[in-house]
């Protein structure tokens, strides 16, 4: 069975972190949105361009054209045997539309909860590699990236105080109602998301697994 996993959560709750650590031990690609928006932003295509200002701002892309996007993405022969979303579905018309793509199999949804304080103090320092979006390890002093030895930056998006704060009402108005679309599935489950890193990951597996043989009909 395909193992589909959203990754919810405000911005800077670790979902890409994760996201990233789960698709390599799962052997299945992550998908994040964000990410395939900035590198149309850096192509410099229409729909890149259109994005970066709405980015840059802290707002969300339109619904239909965020559906279009992940639809042909979840339609392309990696995704077969499943996939891991980072950042989609972020409304719950996004959502809706995502169950009508994944009828057959279950959705595994995850979210990560951080306080707000957090979150901020994460958005603040947070450095991403500017050749291949991988996320510097939190605190470390180095310049480059550890994976290509891309220059490590600030996403435009995490270097203004109004933006930053912005995108957390964005989360509360527009994503958080996602909880309340998938809290009543057996397939959902939350995470304390401000724990280190190792141990999210590793509660994540086991929850993952559990969940699994849940919906496989499997005893977890
Ligand atoms: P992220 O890297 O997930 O924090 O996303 C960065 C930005 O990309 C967001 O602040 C939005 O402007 C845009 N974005 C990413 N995913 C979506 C989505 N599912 N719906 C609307 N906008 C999105």
């Amino acid at each position: 069975m395909a193992l589909n996993v959203v990754m919810l959560g405000p911005p800077a709750s670790g979902k890409g972190t994760q996201a990233v650590r789960l698709a390599q031990a799962r052997g299945i690609p992550k998908i994040s949105t964000g990410d395939m928006l900035r590198e149309a932003a850096q192509r410099g295509t229409e729909v890149g361009l259109r994005a970066k200002a709405l980015m840059d701002r802290g707002e969300l892309l339109g619904d239909v054209e965020m559906i279009a996007i992940v639809k042909e993405r979840l339609a392309r022969a990696d995704a077969a045997q499943g996939y891991i979303l980072d950042g989609f579905p972020r409304t719950v018309r996004q959502a809706e539309e995502l169950d009508r793509m994944v009828q057959r199999n279950p959705l595994v949804v995850i979210d990560l909860a951080v306080p707000d304080v957090e979150l901020l103090k994460r958005m603040q320092t947070r450095r991403v590699c500017g050749t291949c979006a991988a996320i510097a390890e939190p605190g470390s002093a180095t310049a480059v990236c550890e994976r290509c030895g891309g220059e490590l930056m600030t996403r435009a998006d995490d270097s203004d105080e109004h933006v930053r704060q912005h995108r957390l009402e964005v989360y509360g108005r527009e994503s958080k109602p996602l909880l309340d679309y998938y809290r009543g599935r057996p397939t959902f489950q939350s995470i304390n998301g401000a724990q280190a890193p190792d141990m999210v990951a590793k509660e994540l597996a086991t929850k993952i697994d559990q969940m699994v043989g849940v919906a496989s009909g499997k005893r977890a």
